[in-house]
């Protein structure tokens, strides 16, 4: 399986990553990818940008070092009602908008149903395409509730890479989650999650756990821009 994108990557803009927008993207077309989301950490997190960072990237070209680059985010869950860290009107100019649970921002929970009704509620926030890490499990979730939800909304539920490093723990509910995108035929993506230039594309992890579960690759949005390309215009139909 070929993954041609990385949809969650950090520049130094995240005031705990190392590389700029330019290394990024040159180390992604070294890699063979075709397209990358920047989606550095929402204003919550200690170090972030300020949210008027998020609006500027419509500065930055569409394409980098011949790789095309989503303006994006991996904007913070500040509470338990699905609350985000960027205002809609910041979130509507940005490409692509993953949001997660964050240690450093949202204390986490060991309360399944007050986990599973945050996501769902962020879920179902129009401006987020998909879930960063959602198999953390710092905060457990019912993950077919959560399965049926991204499904329901048209929303993805990423298989981050790096959690098989930092999210210690993460990958039996990875595999769970994978195994019900499957049973449901809904898609996922593959992140990186890339702090160096030196990762971006690493999907060694990923890869694995969706090959155990004999996850379909027609069902992983990275394995083709033709298929980011349509995400995007179904996104752009609907009004956002
Ligand atoms: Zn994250
Ligand atoms: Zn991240």
């Amino acid at each position: 399986m070929k993954l041609v994108i990385d949809t969650h990557t950090h520049t130094i803009a995240s005031g705990h990553a190392f590389s700029t927008i330019q290394e990024m993207a040159a180390a992604a077309a070294a890699k063979g990818l075709r397209m990358i989301a920047t989606t550095d950490h929402g204003p919550a997190m200690e170090g972030a940008p300020i949210a008027m960072f998020f609006s500027a990237l419509l500065m930055l070209p569409d394409v980098i070092s011949g790789v095309r680059v989503l303006r994006g985010v991996e904007a913070n869950i500040t509470d338990y009602d699905g609350g985000l860290d960027l205002p809609p009107r910041i979130l509507r100019l940005l490409d692509f908008v993953i949001a997660g649970f964050h240690e450093v921002v949202l204390p986490p929970s060991n309360d399944m149903a007050k986990n599973t009704d945050a996501l769902i509620k962020v879920i179902a926030n129009p401006y987020v395409d998909a879930i960063s890490h959602p198999g953390n499990p710092g905060y457990p979730i019912d993950i077919p509730a959560v399965t049926r939800a991204a499904g329901e909304h048209g929303k993805l539920l990423e298989i981050n890479n790096n959690s098989a490093v930092v999210r210690i723990g993460s990958e039996e509910n990875c595999r769970r989650i994978a195994a019900a995108c499957r049973d449901l035929e809904i898609p996922v993506v593959c992140g990186s999650d890339a702090h160096t230039s030196f990762n971006v594309g690493s999907f060694t992890h990923s890869i694995n756990i969706l090959k155990g579960v004999n996850f379909p690759e027609k069902l992983v949005l990275n394995t083709s821009v033709r298929k980011m390309a349509k995400f995007l215009e179904d996104k752009r139909k609907r009004g956002l």
